[in-house]
């Protein structure tokens, strides 16, 4: 087989779909292109085992799978503009790559806040070498921590720099309960108290309206115009696509790359979109698209897409089912975990406890139209399991549209 299918985005997704087009029959050649300048890793235990000291990056690196060992990956280089319509790439090395194929897996970058005041001292967590500088400042003795935004990954960091002994560390948030915005009051309610009676303090209700200090960061100005002392903060107010390289071709680039419900890009069947950037309708749901920013995206994604492109390729007359997978992530925080399966967001109007108690282990029900769209469990393992045993109805489940 001749051609070559180009993968922008050396991360999870950029090597699942790599095995994922040999595991679809590509035997052409494959080339990764990735601006880090590490092969893929793990990014969950960045905010948790790599943070609190007990993961080295070694115990990070996926293993590729056999099926890519011949793939040319490209680190440390920047895909820095796209002419689909010529089916060429350029990179930061002035190179002009063409491909038969192309798949887009650049990912996400943290945002950041614009307000006034030094840099120094300010942190994000998205990538390992984020992880390892502000691991070197929590690990300071006396060291005070604001965290700014109390969701997934806020909440997680303040866990793990309390676990590590962190003296003062407290959350702002402008809405008023920690992860409500995705998870909704109830469990908003029991993670604030879970939070605190395990040490994190919270600001909530307020904003950020600048820092204080000369050089490096001393302080956090509230909206209300009072200070929290900080000599470490971290900003965790979500994140941004990497798309400015398909800039210029017509895209819809609102928020992520908009596929159809076949993971295609801009109606062209040669580009495809894998990962955190893809913006997807989803036929499970509602068909609105929306980005999905959980571990398990990459694989589901990779593994439709590959199909759907080397279908193409081949000259494959066959078109998959459209696009369906059952969300699923987790996130440890302190000494308990949440899981959830299925779209919670979908059903925050009508959110039920289907088993244990908001106090300890629970498993709570979310659901549109009276019908269950998503489970989340709050607690040790026994909660844990409760949420995998709907699984299987969730995925029973007729789409929402029907
Ligand atoms: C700190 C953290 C903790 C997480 N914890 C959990 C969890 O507990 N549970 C869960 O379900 N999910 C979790 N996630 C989410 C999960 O890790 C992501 O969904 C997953 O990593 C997405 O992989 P990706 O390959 O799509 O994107 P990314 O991992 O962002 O990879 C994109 C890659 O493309 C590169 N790139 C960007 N632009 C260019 C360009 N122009 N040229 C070349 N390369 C480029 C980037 O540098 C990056 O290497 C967490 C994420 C983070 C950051």
């Amino acid at each position: 087989m001749t051609g070559r299918i180009v993968v922008a985005g050396a991360s999870m997704a950029g090597l699942r779909a790599a095995e994922q087009l040999r595991a679809a029959g590509w035997s052409g050649a494959i080339t990764l292109i990735g601006d880090e300048p590490h092969m893929p890793y793990n990014r969950p235990p960045l905010s948790k085992e790599v943070l609190a000291g007990k993961a080295p990056f070694e115990s990070l690196a996926f293993r590729p799978r056999a099926s890519v060992a011949d793939a040319e990956w490209r680190l440390g280089t920047k895909v820095v503009a796209s002419r689909l319509a010529e089916r060429i790439v350029e990179l930061d090395d002035g190179e002009a790559l063409s491909y038969d194929g192309l798949v887009v897996a650049t990912g996400m970058r943290p945002r950041r806040l614009r307000c006034p005041g030094p840099l120094a001292g300010r942190h994000t967590v998205r990538t390992l070498a984020d992880a390892q500088g502000l691991r070197d400042e929590l690990t300071r003795p006396g060291v005070r921590v604001v965290v700014v935004g109390a969701g997934f990954i806020g909440c997680e960091v303040a866990a793990t720099a309390v676990g590590l002994g962190v003296r003062e560390v407290t959350v702002v948030d402008p809405l008023p309960l920690p992860m409500v915005g995705p998870l909704g009051e109830l469990l908003g309610r029991t993670l604030l108290e879970r939070h605190e009676q395990r040490g994190v303090r919270f600001a909530l209700g307020t904003g950020v309206a600048g820092f204080e200090g000369e050089d490096r960061v001393t302080g956090v100005v509230l909206d209300d115009g009072s200070v929290l002392p900080a000599d470490v903060v971290v900003e965790s107010v979500g994140s941004l696509a990497n798309t400015e390289w398909l800039d210029g071709n017509g895209l819809d680039l609102s928020d992520g790359v908009l596929t159809d419900q076949q993971l295609r890009v801009g109606g062209r069947p040669d580009v495809v979109a894998v990962g955190d950037v893809a913006r997807f309708p989803n036929a499970r749901y509602d068909g609105v698209p929306r980005r999905v920013e959980h571990w398990c995206i990459p694989t589901d994604t990779a593994k439709h897409a590959a199909k759907v492109l080397v279908a193409h390729l081949t000259g494959a007359e066959a078109e998959p089912a459209p696009f369906a997978p059952l969300p699923a992530f987790w996130s440890d925080q302190h000494d308990f975990r949440l899981q959830s399966f299925g779209a919670p967001l979908l059903g925050l109007g009508d959110v039920r406890v289907l088993d244990g108690h908001p106090e300890g282990d629970v498993l709570v029900g979310y659901h549109a139209g009276g019908r269950l769209v998503g489970v989340v469990a709050l607690g040790g393992p026994a909660a844990v399991s409760g949420a995998a045993r709907h699984r299987a109805e969730l995925l029973k489940q007729p789409a929402l549209t029907a």
